[in-house]
C-alpha cells in the first residue's frame, strides 16, 4: 500500500477537472513515510480517492499524477500507457515519416517524460525525479515495443535542476553513430540525436511544414530562424524556385547545407549564418522581397515576467517580415511561447500589420501536430501556434 496524501480542503478543484499536478501549498497531510519520487495515492481532505502518483517535496509541482485508477504502479502500467501513447501515433502519423514524438508528458499521461522516435532510435528526456526511477524501465519496454537499435537519453534540460536532477547525455541502450537521418513527409532529414537542439529536432512542426506546399510552389522564400532547414528543404520540395535560410547557429546552417543536398536541393537553397533579427533589418530596407517569408523563432519568453518584451520580439520580425512579403505573398509565422496566448499572438501581428501598413488575411491558424495532443484540463500542453497569412 502506498502513502497516501490528503489534500487541503480549500484548495481549486484542479486535479478533479483533470489536471495531473498538485502543488506543495495544496498538501495537508501526508499518512506515511515517503522520500522524493516515491508512488504516494492522492485523496481529498475527506479521504476519497483522486489519483496514484509520484512525489517529489523538493519541486513546486509536488506530486504528478500517474493513474486515476487505484492501481499498482509498475512495468506492466507503463507499457499500458506506452501502447496508449502509440496507438494514437499509428493513426495520427503518416507513412512518409518515421520521426514523431511517442510520449509527450502530461498529454499521455506519463508527467515529465518526453519520447521522441527517430527512425529505429529513440531520443528520450525525463523532466522530474519521480520519472527518473523509471528510466530503466522505459527504455526496456520502448525498445521491445518498437524494436529500437538504441536509445539516447537527452536529459541536458535546465529544468531538470527543479527537480534537483543532474544534466547529462549518454546512451541508455545501445551504442550508435547519433547523427542519423529521419524521413519526415518524405524528405530526408539529418538529426544529430546528441547535439542537436532539443531532442534533435522539431517534431512539432511536421504537419504545418507538409501545410505550406500550396503557397510555396515557384515562390521565392525566406525561411527565417531555420535551425536545419526543415521549412527550406519542404519548401524546395514543393517546388520552391528559390530559398534562403537563416539561422544564428553556425552548427544549424551545416544541417542546412546537408540537408539541402541529401534532398537534391543544392541549387534552390542557400543557407546563411545570420542574426535573423540583422538580416531581416537589412533586407527589408534593402528593397527586395520574397513571395513567401517563414519565421518560426525560437520562444522569446519562459515566463510571465518576460512576456512584454517577447512582445516586442515578435513584433519585430512579423513587422519586418511583412515589409519583406511581396503583395499578394505569404508570411507564415509561428510563436511556441506558452505565455504568449494564441490571441495575443494574433494580436502582436495586428499591430505589426498596422506599422508595416500591409493588410493582411489570415488563412490558416493551427497548432501543433497531432502527435503532441493537448490535455484538455492542462493548458499548459498547449503552446505552439502558427499562421499562415497573405499579405497586401
Ligand atoms: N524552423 C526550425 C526550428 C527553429 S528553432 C525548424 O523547422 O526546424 C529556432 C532556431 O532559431 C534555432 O535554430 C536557433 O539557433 C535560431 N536562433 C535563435 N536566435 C536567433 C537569431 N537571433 N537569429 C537567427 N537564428 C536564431
Amino acid at each position: 500500500m502506498y502513502p497516501t496524501v490528503y489534500l487541503r480542503r480549500d484548495r481549486k478543484p484542479r486535479v478533479e477537472i483533470g489536471h495531473p499536478w498538485i502543488f506543495g501549498s495544496e498538501i495537508g497531510r501526508i499518512a506515511g513515510e515517503t522520500g522524493p519520487g516515491d508512488i504516494v495515492r492522492v485523496v481529498n481532505h475527506a479521504g476519497a480517492f483522486l489519483g496514484v502518483g509520484y512525489i517529489n517535496d523538493r519541486s513546486q509541482i509536488a506530486v504528478r499524477l500517474l493513474s486515476r485508477t487505484d492501481e499498482e504502479i509498475n512495468a506492466e502500467f507503463f507499457r499500458r500507457r506506452l501502447e496508449e501513447a502509440r496507438s494514437l501515433r499509428r493513426q495520427a502519423v503518416g507513412k512518409d515519416s518515421d520521426c514523431y514524438r511517442l510520449v509527450y508528458g502530461e498529454a499521455d499521461g506519463l508527467p515529465g517524460l518526453t519520447i521522441d522516435i527517430y527512425g529505429r532510435y529513440a531520443s528520450v528526456q525525463v523532466l522530474a525525479l519521480g520519472m527518473e526511477r523509471w528510466t530503466g524501465v522505459l527504455v526496456t519496454e520502448i525498445r521491445d515495443m518498437l524494436s529500437l537499435d538504441g536509445v539516447i537519453l537527452r536529459n541536458d534540460v535546465p529544468v531538470r535542476q527543479l527537480e534537483g536532477l543532474p544534466l547529462e547525455v549518454r546512451f541508455a541502450e545501445g551504442e550508435f553513430n547519433p547523427v542519423v537521418e529521419v524521413q519526415e513527409n518524405g524528405w530526408v532529414m539529418t538529426v544529430d540525436l546528441w547535439q542537436g537542439q532539443k531532442t534533435g529536432y522539431f517534431l512539432d512542426q511536421r504537419e504545418n511544414r507538409a501545410f505550406i506546399a500550396p503557397f510555396v510552389a515557384g515562390a521565392t522564400v525566406l525561411d527565417c530562424f531555420s535551425y536545419t532547414g526543415a521549412f527550406a528543404v519542404h519548401a524546395a520540395g514543393y517546388g520552391a524556385k528559390q530559398v534562403t535560410a537563416v539561422d544564428i547557429s553556425p552548427q544549424a546552417i551545416l544541417g542546412v547545407r546537408k540537408n539541402a543536398e541529401n534532398n537534391g536541393f543544392t541549387s534552390t537553397i542557400n543557407a546563411v549564418e545570420s542574426n535573423a533579427f540583422d538580416y531581416l533589418r537589412e533586407a527589408s530596407g534593402g528593397g527586395f522581397g520574397y513571395d513567401v517569408v517563414i519565421l518560426d523563432p525560437p520562444a522569446f519568453t519562459k515566463n510571465k515576467h518576460s512576456v512584454p518584451a517577447a512582445r516586442r520580439g515578435y513584433k519585430e520580425i512579423n513587422l519586418r517580415g511583412m515589409k519583406l512579403t511581396h503583395r499578394g505573398g505569404y508570411l507564415v509565422t509561428s510563436s511556441c511561447s506558452y505565455h504568449l496566448s494564441r490571441e495575443e499572438f494574433l494580436g502582436v501581428l495586428a499591430e505589426a500589420a498596422q506599422d508595416a501598413h500591409r493588410q493582411v488575411k489570415v488563412v490558416a491558424v493551427r497548432g501543433q501536430g497531432r502527435d503532441h495532443p493537448t490535455l484538455l484540463a492542462a493548458p499548459e500542453t498547449e503552446y505552439l501556434k502558427f499562421v499562415v497569412a497573405q499579405v497586401f
